[in-house]
This record gives structure tokens, sequence and C-alpha cells, in this order.
């Protein structure tokens, strides 16, 4: 290996387009409106701009395969053909195997989401069994760097690391299956492709081991040193950059810094205090000083100051972002409608490029920055002194014993009560109403009348089916976050800055950039006109300090806890206004209080006090007789499950259909003596779960907990389903309640 020099850099690159070409072209490919060479072309135009673009900026190592269809962990698996037989014996073209693999056929379901670490990036997990056998089965890394190379340009071809590879996918469940043995032969695969891709002509590689910055076992390290001792020992190769982002790599910086790799990447924005050991200093340090998931303009002296600390030990520090920049929005100058002190705050994929370029002209030749000047975040001193003045029992209800007598007293519920997670079907006809209030042929007036007379609707409909608790349906919703944030001030909306999220899907998250307050009430005409068309409870629907965060790029100028105090009072005053309106129950969603979960369990306690803590502060002014919810979804709740009881909801729905109530013992364990809605049907599928077994799951959940306790609902709420599978599921739930109350 000859001395090696890397640059500045980004460790990755938005691909869906910047006006979401790419989601545009494969939905038309799905549709059968394109053929595949049509697809192809789209992807080639996006991947050339990408290139040209970064080149441009300046950049001296450019990403190379950051392109996907779908998803860098999917490619991965594809890759070294780690494709399950079910997928195969389908008998398609590659390309339809792949989006079989992650989008289902016909009786086949994809492979399993889950969200990428503590982002809202989702990516396929691979399954692995005994019968797994890896090969370097395609080209994808090759062919683009060829396809780079045609145009002038050398890139550094980016792929998921062998060992997060294996700690990332799913074990199947064969008894003495254990996934790491399979490492060896994944290793083979790994340095086949190393091979080629230095006969290719490339001069570096960069491996992502992100799985790093969490826990890691013994034997998990052990893997990484063996996987880059072999890769780094190999003949023909290029030069190895491992990456690791989103926290602090720890105990594994020492274990690569002692194999051969070249160099290593660390986020220096979520985790500046790492240890650098003194074995860095014979590696190059990609420091990650531009922070490359959120969408603040970087404080330039700062991250410079930041690399110029670790020049005395590493053989060279270039400058980079902190992560892959997949997750922030295109390009800040595409938006015209930002109020301008915000806009001179932020800056987007293509700025943080811009400045990662100027940080390493600093660093290395000894440019001067330029001057930048600070615009203040918006400021309310109003909320802020109520902040100041917060104590304890504004965190705090009266004892559940008296609020459930209370609230039993004023609501008369039976035992197992039935009732549903918020949403109903979002129809055509209530995108239709939005469309039209978009293009303004249809005002505010005419839609709050569709959307009304949608909640009369869904009103008449629970009735009918027999619910006991109903909701107003959230038509008016869009998406349970962005709903709030446009109502809220100190978030910005934007107009072009998609991320992500998973596949062809795309969010444009709200940017919370000052101090949050509520102008007006946000939900209380909507809730008080669904109760006033029924003698049953209707519940009112928030959405939770932590899920509203996390679904939003979130200033970055104070810890999260102060913004999520701010939002949390707002939703406090929301629910004093709904019980003022006659509002006998409120539900506050957190379906995003295990993702922020940070990936060290060292670091999870403070996470969850202040997490806990906003949505008590939320919640916790409420009346004795009034009855808050909290719902959960998207499963494992294990590491979070004292914060559940922490949390002291009145009731807690929470997905269990898929896990067959497993979350009603956990709970029972861990001492949580208050409501508990197991969900018993799974919304997530089209299928129509039968009375029998919703009877069959109640039995379980009913021996643990007491009737008047336990709460009968779906899994989640019901927006993406259709009234054909609704009515009847709804009509069974129903059903299977009275079966099991009558026979006790
Ligand atoms: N109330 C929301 C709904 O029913 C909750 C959604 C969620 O948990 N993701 O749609
Ligand atoms: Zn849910």
């Amino acid at each position: 290996m000859t001395a090696s020099k890397l640059g500045s850099t980004v460790l990755g690159y938005p691909r869906i387009g910047p006006r979401r070409e790419l989601k545009k072209a494969t939905e038309a490919y799905w549709a059968g409106k394109i053929d595949e060479a049509g697809l192809q072309q789209v992807a080639r135009e996006l991947r050339a701009e990408t290139w040209q673009e970064l080149t441009a900026a300046g950049l001296d190592s450019i990403p190379g395969n950051t392109f996907s269809f779908y998803d860098q962990v999917l490619d991965t698996a594809v890759l070294f053909d780690a494709v399950p037989q079910r997928y195969r014996d389908l008998g398609l073209s590659d390309v339809d195997t792949y989006f079989a693999l992650a989008r289902g056929r016909d009786e086949i379901a994809p492979l399993e989401l889950t969200k990428w670490f503590d982002t809202n990036y989702h990516y396929l997990v691979p399954e692995l069994g005994p019968d797994t056998r890896f090969r370097l089965a395609g080209d994808k890394p090759i062919a683009d760097f060829l396809e780079a190379k045609a145009l002038g340009i050398t890139v550094r071809p980016v792929i998921v690391g062998p060992v997060t590879f294996l700690r990332l996918a799913k074990a199947s469940g064969h008894l003495g299956f254990n996934k790491i043995d399979l490492l060896e032969s994944l290793l083979d695969a790994y340095a086949e492709l190393l091979g080629k891709l230095a006969e290719a002509g490339a001069e570096w590689v960069q491996l992502d081991e992100p799985a790093f910055v969490g826990d890691s076992s013994l034997t998990e390290l052990a893997a990484l040193k063996r996987a880059y001792n072999r890769l780094s020992e190999l003949e023909t190769r290029p030069k190895i950059l491992v990456a690791s982002y989103f926290g602090d790599l720890g105990e594994a910086t020492g274990t690569l810094a002692d194999t051969g790799v070249e160099a290593i990447a660390l986020d220096l924005v979520t985790a500046p205090e790492q240890r650098i050991v003194p074995a860095l200093r014979n590696k190059i340090v990609v420091a990650g000083v531009v922070d490359g998931r959120n969408v603040w303009r970087t404080d330039l002296p700062t991250a410079l100051g930041k690399a110029a600390t670790l020049l005395g030990s590493a053989a060279e520090v270039v400058v980079s972002t902190s992560s892959s920049l997949l997750h922030v929005p295109y390009d800040l100058d595409a938006e015209t409608d930002l109020d301008d002190a915000v806009r001179a705050r932020l800056a987007f994929a293509r700025q943080k490029v811009a400045e990662v370029v100027t940080l390493q002209k600093a660093l290395t030749g000894g440019e001067s920055l330029p001057a930048t000047e600070t615009a203040a975040p918006l400021r309310n001193d109003h909320v802020r002194g109520r902040i100041a003045a917060l104590r304890p029992e504004h965190r705090t209800r009266a004892e559940y014993a008296q609020r459930a007598a209370a609230q039993q007293e004023r609501l008369k519920l039976p035992e197992l009560a039935t009732t549903t997670i918020g949403s109903f079907p979002q129809t055509s006809a209530i995108r239709q109403a939005r469309a039209e209030l978009r293009k303004g042929t249809l005002d505010e007036a005419g839609y709050t009348e569709r959307m009304r007379s949608e909640i009369a609707e869904v009103i008449a409909f629970q009735e009918r089916i027999g619910l006991d608790v109903l909701v107003h349906g959230e038509p008016e919703r869009n998406d349970m976050v962005q709903y709030f944030a446009e109502l809220l001030d100190g978030f910005a909306a934007t107009e072009h800055g998609w991320v992500q999220s998973y596949g062809s899907r795309c969010v444009r998250p709200p940017i919370l950039h000052g101090d949050v307050s509520r102008p007006k009430p946000m939900t209380v005409p909507w809730s008080t006109y669904a109760q006033s068309l029924t003698d049953r409870p209707v519940k009112g629907m928030l959405t939770g300090p932590v899920t509203i965060l996390a679904w939003s790029f979130v200033r970055d100028d104070q810890p999260l806890k102060d913004s999520a105090e701010q939002v949390a009072l707002a939703l406090r005053d929301e629910i004093k206004d709904l019980e003022a309106a006659g509002i006998r129950i409120v539900q506050v969603d957190e379906p995003a209080l295990r993702e922020l979960l940070p990936p060290r369990s060292a670091d999870h306690r403070s996470y969850l006090e202040w997490s806990v803590g906003s949505f008590r502060l939320a919640t916790s002014g409420a009346a004795v007789a009034t009855q808050i919810h909290t719902h959960l979804c998207y499963s494992e709740f294990g590491e979070v499950i004292d914060a559940i009881d922490g949390l002291d909801a009145d009731v807690t729905s929470i997905e269990a259909a898929r896990s067959k109530m497993e979350i009603v013992a956990d709970l029972k364990q861990v001492g949580y003596g208050r409501g508990v809605g197991p969900g018993v049907y799974d919304i997530h599928s089209p299928r129509v779960p039968d009375t029998g077994e919703i009877v069959e799951l109640l039995k379980v959940a009913a021996a643990a907990v007491p009737g008047e306790r336990l709460w009968v609902n779906p899994d989640c709420g019901l927006k993406t389903r259709g009234y054909a599978e609704v009515e009847p599921a709804l009509t069974n739930l129903v059903a299977a309640a009275k079966q099991v109350r009558e026979a006790r």
C-alpha cells in the first residue's frame, strides 16, 4: 500500500432526486407505465447528476454506490445472494425479484422493514439461515464505479460493512444456528468484491459499520477485528475507509485502529467527545464535523476547531459529514417560502457539501473562514417563563385508584371496553378535498364542511358497529406530526424538503426552529363537533411531544428536552381546552417513544427521564375524571417497558397482535397496574381477523389483566385500510369482546 490521501468527502448523498424523480419512476414502473429500460435511464441520470454536482462542488473524494432503487441493506443482501428461497421460486427477473423482496407480491410478504438506527429511514431486514450461502452474485458497486469512471469521475464505492450486515440481519429460528458463524463465508464474498473493485481501478472503498456505535458484545468486537484483519490483508484491494455514524464508536475505535484499514470515520457531531486512541496516529481520520442528518448550518469555527484538535493524533485529518446526507433534503435554494431569519440558519445537502469543502481548505490550506452572521432563533419569553416556573407537581396526577374511580363514575364503561386508535380510512373523497383546497378550487369553509360530513359518517359508523369509546377519525390530518407543526409557532414547513423514509415513500419533516407555542386551539372544533353527534365518549386525539420531535428536524442550539417541554406545554393547554369543551377522554400518541432511544444503553436513562417527563408535563394537567390514553406501536418495547409505566397514562394501547399479546405479560411483570389495550387486530395487513381468533387473544390478555382494566382495540390507526376490511374486522372485534365479557 502506498501512503494514502483521501481529502474532503461526504459519507453519502440523497438519491431520490431533487424533485423525487426516483419515486416517480419506480412507482411508474410498478404500475406498468414504464419499462425496465425507462427506469434504468432515470437512475443513470440521477447518478450522473450527483457525481457531477459533488465534483463541481470541489470535494476531493466522491462517494459512489449511494444510489439504490429501494434500500442499501437490501442491495447488500442481493449482492451477496442472501435471497430466501421463496423469492427465488417466483421466477422473476432480477429487478422484479428485488422489488418482491422489498414490497412482497400477492401471496408473499416482503422482508421485514425496520428503522435504521434512531433515524426515520427504514431498511429491509435480511433473513439468514443455515442454508444461506453467500457469494458475490451481482456487480452493482462495480458497475456503478465504471459508470462514474466513464464520466471521468473516480468514486469511492460505499457498501454496508460485513459485520453490521450480519448484526442487522435476522437469524431464522433454527436451533443452533448463529448468524455470526456465517462471517467467514461472507468475508470470502467481500474479498472477491474488493478484488474486482481494485481491478476496475477503485482506489478507495467505504465500508459502513454503524452498528458499532451501539452496545457491542465481545463476540461482535472479535468479529469486527477478524473481518478487518482479513480484508486489510488482501493482496488486491482498494484502500479501506470504515465509517461509523450516529454515535460514539467507543471500544470499536481501538479494535479497528489495530487492523490494517487505512481510514476511520467518526461522528463528531453526535459524539464530539469520543476517544481518540494512540493507534489512530497511523490512520486517516475522517472527521464528521458537519451534521449529516439535521438541517442546520454548521458553525464553521467550532467545526474547524474539532477537526484541528485531531491533527496531531492522526496521519491525515479530512473533513466530512457526520453521516450520509441521505437524511436531509437536497437543496435549500429550491425553497422560496421560508422566512429569511429561518433560512439564514439552514443548510441542506448541497449547502453542507460546500461547508465541507470550505472547512477542508481552512484546515489544510490555512484559508480563512468566511464570516457568517448568525440569526437568533424565534424567542418566546412567556413560554420560557412558564418552563422556568415548572415544579414537580406539574408532572404528577392524583393516585391512579382515585382517578379510575372518578373516571368510571363519569364514563360508566363496560368491562373490556372497545375502541380504536384514532384514524379511520383516508378515503379518496378526503384526499380529493385536500387536493382541491391546495389548488384553491375549494375554500376553507367548503373544506371544513366536507371534513365535518366525514366525521359525521365515522361517528354513525362506530355507533352502528357498537364501539364503546369513539373517535372523530382524523380526516383533517395529512400526517399526525405535520398537522400539529402547521398549527404551532416555532415550526416551519418546506416545499421540496423531501427525504426518503423507505423505498419510494418520502416525507417532508417540519423544521422546529424556535420556541414553540400554540396561537390557538388546534383540535377542539373537530373533537367537539364529533362529541356533539353522540352520547358515547369521543376521544380527543393529540400527538405527543417525543413523536413530534422524532418526526421533525429539531433545533440543535438547545437540548431536545427543552424543545420537548415547549411542545408539551402547548399540548397541556390543548387538553385544558378540550376538557372545557366537554371532552372526557384524551389520547396522546407516542408511537416514536422507542425510536429516539440512544444506541448505547448507558444513555437510556437520561433519555427516558426527559421523554417520559415531557409526556407527563403534557398530560398531568388533566382533571382526575379525565381519562388519559396513550398509544405505542412499532413493536420491541422490551427496553422501554419501565418507561411505559412511567408515562402514568390511565390507558395504554399498544401493538400486540403479531406478537400474540406478549406485551401483556411483560407489563404485568413490571407491575403496570392501569388500563391496557393490547392490539387484537394487525392493521398492517388487509386480512380480516375472525371473531374466534380475537376471542383467543383476549383470553390470553384477560388471564393477566382484570376486565375493568382491559381494553379491546386494533394494533394501530386504520387510515391505510379500506372500509371493506374495517367494517367486518371491527364487527368481529366487538363480537369477540362481548363473548369474552359474557363468559366471565
Ligand atoms: N392516532 C393515530 C392514528 O390512528 C396513531 C398513529 C400511529 O400510532 N402511528 O392514525
Ligand atoms: Zn400506532
